[in-house]
């Protein structure tokens, strides 16, 4: 395998301030039809930002005539693009790379490709090196634009490849796009994270935090409400630092989010929020404009000030919990929900009864809950424990029934209501049932012809039930 460069967690932790370069996506005009009459199947594993990435890898190889297949015997070319966050989501790649061995062996021209955030991490470099030597091409978050580059090269050398960067990361603009759905866009508008929660791999994978500049978002933006979307969704590990890096101007996301407004396309949605930087004008403009859907995750991790110290969250629950008050104040029908790690070094049964009672004053109506993980390189990695895996998952337990009354409950509340669906489709179990999401995010089934499809539509509540509303086209 041609070793180019190889990632060091070391380096990815530093931050020095050297400007962003921001560069144009150009294309290799010898790099040409490479293809034609060629399958291929991408499996994206995590967040929001993994399925982004995956959009312009598949844009890329549309570009080169490739087309896409869900079938594995049938795919020429098979891309995993990883999530490092939790053990269990690498274990799960590991397996899937195993199973490719053997789809390898029927068809020895099939290309193995992995991405994302777990190559950004020497132990799975060194894993793919040792264990899984049928993958060809490994490259990580920070040379997404490079993928035809690696492809040529292995399609043509039969070599193998894998080219990591650790360095901070650049911008690339104008990627090329083969994006999911028709009328619901991801648009990123910064990458990477700053903030080091101390659990937290991600600052190590995706690099320093950088903003996109307005311009570039703007236009993008535009473009979309050209193509008809309906709604776009504003990407960002902390969407509420973005622009604190720009050194020539003084924008933040309540600036770019009200410019964004203006542009008139019917739905916004932003996520991650961290609580930290939730400012004032921020939920200002959220309640300024019908367009802002009336629904915020913000991750809180957990309840008790020792443990969110000892998570570098920089916020204590006191101020949480006064913040979702000035939230709850200003935006009265707002949707909150947010993400919860439980068993982190030395979380006692106390510290986790704070946790249960912030998410009862917080009045959740759905959360993302974790227990935690330790991930190499991470200052937590290092903190001794007495929290035992089945104390975890006791916890755990515990939360998520508390969690599903606030789902419960927040669904609820709409019963009797008409309400606005963006619909997505058909339902996965009735073809003539049609499922949507409502401006507070919450999944609404109805009778109604496959038409409608991209539309906004009313539709009357019936029934509320834990995951799901049941509704009438009005
Ligand atoms: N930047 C976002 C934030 O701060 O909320 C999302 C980051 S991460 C992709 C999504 C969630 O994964 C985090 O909010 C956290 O709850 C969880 N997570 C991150 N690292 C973890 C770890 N080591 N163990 C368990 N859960 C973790
Ligand atoms: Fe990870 Fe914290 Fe950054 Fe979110 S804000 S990506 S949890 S370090």
């Amino acid at each position: 395998m041609i070793k180019n460069n190889l990632p060091d967690l070391k380096k990815a932790r530093k931050r020095n301030k050297i400007e962003t370069i921001i560069s144009e996506y150009t294309k290799n005009n010898k790099i040409k039809d490479i293809g034609l009459n060629k399958k291929f199947l991408i499996e994206t594993h995590g967040c929001q930002a993994n399925e982004a990435d995956t959009e312009v890898i598949k844009g890329m190889l549309v570009s080169q005539k490739f087309t896409e297949t869900n079938i594995l015997e049938e795919a020429d070319l098979v891309l995993i693009n990883t999530c490092a966050i939790r053990e269990g989501a690498e274990n799960k790649v590991f397996g899937e790379l195993g199973r490719l061995k053997s789809f390898k062996r029927l068809n020895p021209n099939m290309i193995i490709a992995v991405s994302g955030c777990m190559p950004q991490e020497e132990a799975t470099v060194e894993r793919i090196l040792k264990h899984y030597k049928h993958v060809d091409i490994v490259f990580g978050t920070h040379n997404i634009d490079q993928f035809l580059e690696y492809l040529n090269y292995v399609m043509v050398e039969k070599k193998s490849l894998i080219e990591v960067f650790s360095e901070q990361g650049n911008i690339t603009e104008h990627l090329p796009h083969s994006r999911q759905h028709k009328f619901k866009a991801w648009v990123n508008i910064m990458f990477g994270c700053d903030e080091f929660c101390t659990y937290c791999i991600v600052p190590y994978t995706r690099g320093k935090e950088r903003s996109r500049r307005k311009e570039y978002i703007i236009e993008e933006v535009k473009e979309l409400i050209e193509q008809g979307y309906q709604e776009i969704t504003l990407l960002g590990q902390n969407v509420n630092s973005y622009g604190l890096d720009f050194e020539d101007y003084n924008y933040a996301f309540a600036d770019l989010l009200a410019d964004l407004a203006e542009l008139g396309i019917p739905r916004i949605r932003f996520t991650t929020s961290h609580p930290k930087d939730f400012s004032d004008e921020l939920i200002d403009v959220i309640a300024q404009y019908d367009n802002v859907m009336p629904y915020i995750h913000l991750p809180v991790q957990s309840g008790s000030d020792k443990v969110l110290k000892k998570m570098n969250r920089k916020y204590t629950k006191e101020q949480y919990l006064t913040l979702v008050d000035k939230i709850y104040q200003k935006i009265p029908h707002v949707s909150l929900t947010t993400d919860i790690i439980v068993g982190f070094p030395t979380e006692t049964e106390e510290d986790f009864q704070e946790t249960l009672d912030l998410v009862r004053k917080s009045k959740f109506e759905g959360a993302y809950t974790f227990i935690y993980s330790r991930r190499k390189g991470t200052p937590a990695a290092t903190y001794e424990t007495d929290v035992t895996p089945e104390i975890a998952k006791e916890r755990l337990h515990r939360l998520n029934e508390l969690v599903n009354e606030g789902y419960a409950t927040g669904n609820k509340r709409f019963e009797g209501q008409t309400v606005k669906v963006l619909v997505e489709g058909p339902s996965k179990t009735k073809e003539d049932i049609l499922t949507g999401q409502t401006e507070n995010n919450k999944l609404v089934n109805f009778k109604g012809n496959i038409d409608l499809a991209g539309q906004i539509v009313d539709v009357y509540i019936k029934k509320a039930k834990t995951w799901s509303l049941d509704g009438e086209l009005k």
